[in-house]
């Protein structure tokens, strides 16, 4: 039996799951509660277990056979109009996603609703435009095809549901798998909303399931499941080695895109105002963004014009309600994300790395934190070896560029890096010296979105966007047909 939708911002919300076209309630919930004020309670939703991860699959199993059966240009179809119906609701889906897990209205509105629609849009068409390859060698004709895998898995995390949620199940629905998705706890109720408009859409049912619930409950039990034949999971390390645990056992390809602890690298020959408004900016979302330039690396000769600059950005910084427009620091997830930053915060002081700047909490009765920048003692320092995910910047100068590589490259992670400076020739140098998927040069976060994107070290295993997603999320046949004598 479904449970009743819940009122939520003038949306009516389901907080069930959805299987096989159907809502589906579990027994048990979990609480679901608003960052932007913690006395609001948005939800009460469904938990899943490990009953309903075997519903779900079975669903995704059932119809794998029919969605597989159609034409690149079939699936393109419900694809296209789901894309649509997203660009028709982006003040419904933006309103939902901001009260559930506290990114700016704002952008949610002009840029990242939209952006999910696009994401449908640009592999529907990019599976439609696939060619086969074919040649001839040795005496035979060869055709490379690809073939869709079966029932994918998909798992998020809680920093950007809407758009890496979006981000996963376009490639894998193109590709013609079908899919069960698995949002994060923390923030589940976008993905309730997508399922309505993938029905109005028409697509299939059972071609995308939603299962919410605990990761270690019901995520667990679906990347376990044998007859799932693809993992695409974005979140920590820590969970990705379960989850590759998981897949090795069932000998299952999956991807996982993981943590960052990018290095924003800043040479005295750049654009100082530019690269210091971008330093500042990585504040934005609080800090809770994988990609981030987390660690600020600074020319010596220009530090002290450089930190001036920093802090008249930051210090223009407006924490508030996300749905403020005059906002541009949201609050923290969850007072147990808070806890963890303020951790941090408080062992990188006994450590003796220095706190230049805030350090604290906001205001005692909300989920904001102070940007912080801390000067650590030395490179070894907690805080600039782990990912913190909030507001906190680590600040750190070099000598010459032999340096700054060398520090960009001084953590386990390599997801992303960030470069600014005047010179073309030493733009390719750092950009080619620093080891990470994505490198920006005086720019950050322009993505197009044929582009591979991945991890190195800690950050990653395989790669997502374009051609790359819908290879992994396809079987590759080679046909060998002979030109001539049969042996
Ligand atoms: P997390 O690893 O705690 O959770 C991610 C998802 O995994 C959630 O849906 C959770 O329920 C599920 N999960 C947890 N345990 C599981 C298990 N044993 N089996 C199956 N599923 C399980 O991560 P988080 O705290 O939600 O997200 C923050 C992390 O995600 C940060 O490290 C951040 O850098 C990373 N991230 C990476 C990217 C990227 O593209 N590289 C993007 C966004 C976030």
């Amino acid at each position: 039996m479904p449970s009743t939708r819940v009122e939520i911002s003038d949306t009516a919300v389901s907080p069930d799951h959805f299987i096989g076209g159907k809502r589906v309630s579990s027994p048990a919930t979990f609480e679901v509660r608003s960052p932007l004020d913690w006395d609001w309670h948005l939800a009460d939703v469904a938990r899943g277990d490990p009953l309903t991860a075997d519903q779900a699959v079975s669903a995704a199993v059932d119809a794998f056979p029919g969605w597989a059966s159609l034409t690149s240009k079939q699936r393109a179809e419900p694809l296209h109009r789901l894309a649509d119906l997203i660009d028709a609701n982006v003040g419904m889906l933006a309103r939902i996603e901001c009260v559930d897990m506290a990114m700016l209205l704002e952008s949610l509105e002009a840029r990242v609703i939209h952006r999910g629609a696009e994401n449908f849009r640009n592999y529907a068409d990019l599976a439609v435009s696939y060619q086969s390859r074919h040649w001839s060698s040795k005496g035979t004709d060869n055709h490379v095809e690809r073939m869709p895998a079966g029932p994918a898995v998909v798992i998020t995390p809680w920093n950007a549901p809407w758009l890496l949620s979006t981000w996963k199940l376009a490639p894998a629905l193109a590709a013609g798998n079908t899919v069960i998705l698995k949002p994060a706890e923390w923030a589940p109720l976008s993905a309730s909303l997508l399922a309505d408009l993938a029905t109005e859409a028409g697509l299939p049912p059972g071609v995308l399931n939603i299962v919410q619930g605990i990761g270690e409950e019901v995520g667990a039990a679906l990347v376990s499941d044998r007859r799932v034949r693809r993992i695409s999971f974005t979140g920590s390390p820590e969970t990705a080695r379960h989850i590759g645990v998981a897949a090795g056992r069932n000998i299952v390809p999956f991807t996982a895109e993981l943590g960052g602890k990018g290095p924003l690298v800043v040479f005295a020959d750049s654009d100082l105002a530019a690269a210091a408004m971008k330093a500042a900016g990585q504040y934005d979302d609080s800090g809770q963004t994988c990609l981030a330039g987390t660690r600020l690396l600074v020319e010596e000769s220009v530090s002290t014009e450089f930190l001036e600059l920093f802090y008249e950005h930051t210090n223009a910084h407006v924490l508030g309600d996300s749905r403020d427009p005059r906002t541009t620091v949201s609050p923290l997830i969850h007072p147990d994300h808070l806890a963890r930053v303020e951790g941090f915060v408080e062992r990188a002081r006994r450590h003796g790395d220095r706190v230049l700047r805030g350090g604290e909490r906001w205001k005692q009765d909300g989920l904001w934190y102070e940007p912080t920048l801390i000067e650590p003692l030395g490179n070894d320092s907690e805080i600039v070896q782990r990912e913190v995910f909030g507001p906190v910047l680590t600040y750190q100068t070099f000598a010459d560029e032999k340096e700054a590589v060398a520090l960009a490259n001084s953590t386990s992670y390599g997801l992303s890096g960030i470069v600014y400076t005047g010179s073309e020739e030493r733009a390719e140098r750092v950009a080619r010296g620093i080891r990470a998927g994505t490198i920006w040069v005086n720019t950050y976060l322009v993505r197009d979105l044929t582009a591979p994107f991945g991890g190195i070290g800690i950050s990653g295993i395989g790669r997502e966007g374009g051609d790359y997603a819908l290879d992994f999320h396809s079987d590759l046949k080679t046909i060998q047909i002979s030109q001539g004598t049969v042996s």
